[in-house]
């Protein structure tokens, strides 16, 4: 059995956390260590380790996680003043949490590279 992510804890109540969106199939959340002033996690019910488990039957999913991810930052205020939208994936990028999680960064500049 495989151990439950800390993003499957959040969900089933054992990590307490506010949940700033949620439908049937995603849930959101402030990253609890914001690299920027906005820092929001948008993350799938459905448990995928990382990208590299996507499947083709994932499509939709993932394009609904951006599609929350837009209609956040709407709410957020910064869909004008822009923002970054990242998925870690594996070491060299410093995936941390092996669910998937969408990072939704702004309300600030963020550096380029
Ligand atoms: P990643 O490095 O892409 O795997 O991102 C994992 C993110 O989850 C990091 O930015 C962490 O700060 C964040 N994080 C870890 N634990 C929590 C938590 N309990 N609530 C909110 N964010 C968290």
């Amino acid at each position: 059995m495989v151990d439950k992510s800390i993003f499957e804890m959040i969900l089933d109540k054992e990590i307490e956390s506010e949940i700033i969106y949620e439908d049937e199939d995603i849930f959101s959340i402030e990253d609890i260590n914001p690299a920027a002033k906005v820092h929001l996690l948008v993350i799938p019910k459905k448990r995928i380790n990382t990208i590299n488990d996507l499947e083709q039957r994932d499509g939709d999913l993932i394009g609904k996680m951006v599609l929350v991810a837009k209609k956040l930052a709407k709410e957020y205020g910064i869909e004008e003043s822009g923002y970054r939208l990242i998925w870690n994936t594996n070491k060299d990028a410093g995936q941390t949490i092996f669910h998937i999680h969408l990072h939704l960064l702004g309300g600030e500049e963020l550096r380029t590279f």
